[in-house]
């Protein structure tokens, strides 16, 4: 049996009643009509800021650790019980006020503190649009890539951002848990990359604590991967990688027609694919210098990794390397393969419900496709409850 196939390693963490539940919300999630109405509630309710915690109760629960940091510790105990480790990411972007930026700096440290008092919470992990208006990392970008003097607004905006990285970074270093930066729209991307790299430098010369993100939906990642290994070997860090293919797809392609420019994308699956196997493969052909943090629920990516592991005679649990999925998704690859020894950990995303809705569009846009990643999910949770159905029946037999 292929490893991801055994449901009942998968989901012994799940009670009958509670597959029957995730079962629901797939099966929902991929009537399109359904999730445009709901997405369209639930960005209303952001924008006029009103509770949407009864409406999205079920959805958070399947998805999210909870609203606060203590209300999550439950759930990382719980997967530590199946050798699943967590990473809490609170569910903060876009954030526009110094107050508002000055909490999330806040929260992400006692997270921080959090994981180095409970080791099952291997890393921690934020979003660059929490620490910058999206405005102000657009206009750092331009002023990043360019080497242009710019008005000293752009470069206080720059300044400000890297020094609530820096913040991070730095808290992170001090406690020895690693940090991820996430990786967000390309329009800003530079900048992020840029002070990543900075942060790898002044905190990665023993280990990889700083990890920056590749979407490798993007066409220019894997030259941008060659220049980051040749980089971090000649000025001697360990790079930091989260690999992922990239949740902003329509957004980016809608983007790149509204204004002009060539999308950022490539024009179809079969080349992302092809292009995050490759990331894979080059950062494990550099794993002496490199360390990485696999996120994605393919099942054909995850063998890939397994197989080029083995081919490179790495340990399954070496601790380079991680592969993880998103809390809620893919039960079927994190449970088996942390029962087989990897290291697999799961994104726990938590905060206010309105903090918490944008994160939950996107995963619901991702799972609509009963061909895509929803399809999936009911197939594996379908598998489990026939199998657990099948005992019953036989018990009763007896
Ligand atoms: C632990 C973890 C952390 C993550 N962190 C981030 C992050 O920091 N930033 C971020 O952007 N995303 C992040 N993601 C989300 C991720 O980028 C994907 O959106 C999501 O995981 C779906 O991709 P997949 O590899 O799991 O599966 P798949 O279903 O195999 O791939 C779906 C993805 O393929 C790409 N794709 C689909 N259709 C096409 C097409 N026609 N042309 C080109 N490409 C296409 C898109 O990226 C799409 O999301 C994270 C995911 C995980 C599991």
């Amino acid at each position: 049996m292929q490893i991801f196939e055994n449901t009942e390693i998968a989901f012994r963490h799940r009670s009958y009643k509670e597959l029957k539940k995730a079962a629901m919300l797939f099966r929902l999630m991929h009537y399109p009509g359904i999730m445009k109405i709901s997405g369209a509630i639930a960005r209303t309710f952001i924008r006029l800021n009103l509770p949407a915690k009864w409406l999205v109760n079920p959805i958070i629960r399947h998805f999210c650790g909870g609203e606060n940091l203590e209300e999550s510790a439950s759930l990382v105990d719980f997967l530590s019980r199946f050798n699943v480790f967590s990473v809490l990411d609170y569910a903060a972007e876009n954030r526009q006020s110094e107050a508002e930026i000055r909490s999330v700096i806040e929260e992400v440290i006692r997270t921080m503190d959090f994981a180095k008092r409970n080791p099952d919470v291997l890393f921690s992990v934020f979003k660059p649009s929490a620490l910058a208006p999206v405005e102000v990392l657009e206009k750092a970008n331009s002023f990043y890539s360019s080497d242009s003097t710019s008005a000293d607004g752009q470069a206080q905006g720059t300044e400000n951002f890297r020094n609530n990285i820096r913040v991070l970074c730095q808290s992170a270093f001090e406690r020895g848990i690693p940090v991820m930066i996430d990786a967000e729209e390309s329009y800003y991307q530079d900048v992020v990359d840029g002070v990543a790299r900075e942060m790898m430098e002044l905190y990665n010369r023993e280990k990889a604590i700083v990890f920056n993100t590749i979407q490798m939906y993007r066409h220019d990642r894997l030259d941008f991967l060659h220049e980051c290994i040749r980089h971090s070997r000649q000025n001697k860090y360990h790079l930091g990688l989260k690999i992922v293919r990239g949740a902003y797809m329509d957004q980016e392609r809608l983007r790149a027609i509204k204004m002009g420019y060539p999308s950022p994308i490539y024009p179809d699956k079969k080349s992302t694919d092809a292009a995050f196997d490759s990331a894979v493969s080059l950062s494990l052909q550099n794993i002496d210098s490199t360390s990485i943090f696999a996120g994605t629920h393919n099942e054909d990516s995850m063998l890939f990794l397994m197989e080029k592991m083995k081919e490179h005679g790495l340990k399954k649990n070496d601790q380079r390397i991680y592969v993880s999925q998103l809390y809620g998704m893919s039960d079927h690859i994190s449970f088996n393969m942390a029962y087989d020894t990897y290291n697999v950990v799961k994104y726990i995303p938590y905060g206010p419900v309105n903090y918490l809705l944008p994160y939950l569009i996107r995963r619901a846009e991702e799972n609509k496709s009963v061909a895509g990643q929803a399809g999936r999910e009911l197939h594996y949770i379908n598998l489990e409850i026939q199998r657990r159905n099948s005992i019953k029946k036989e018990k009763s037999w007896k």
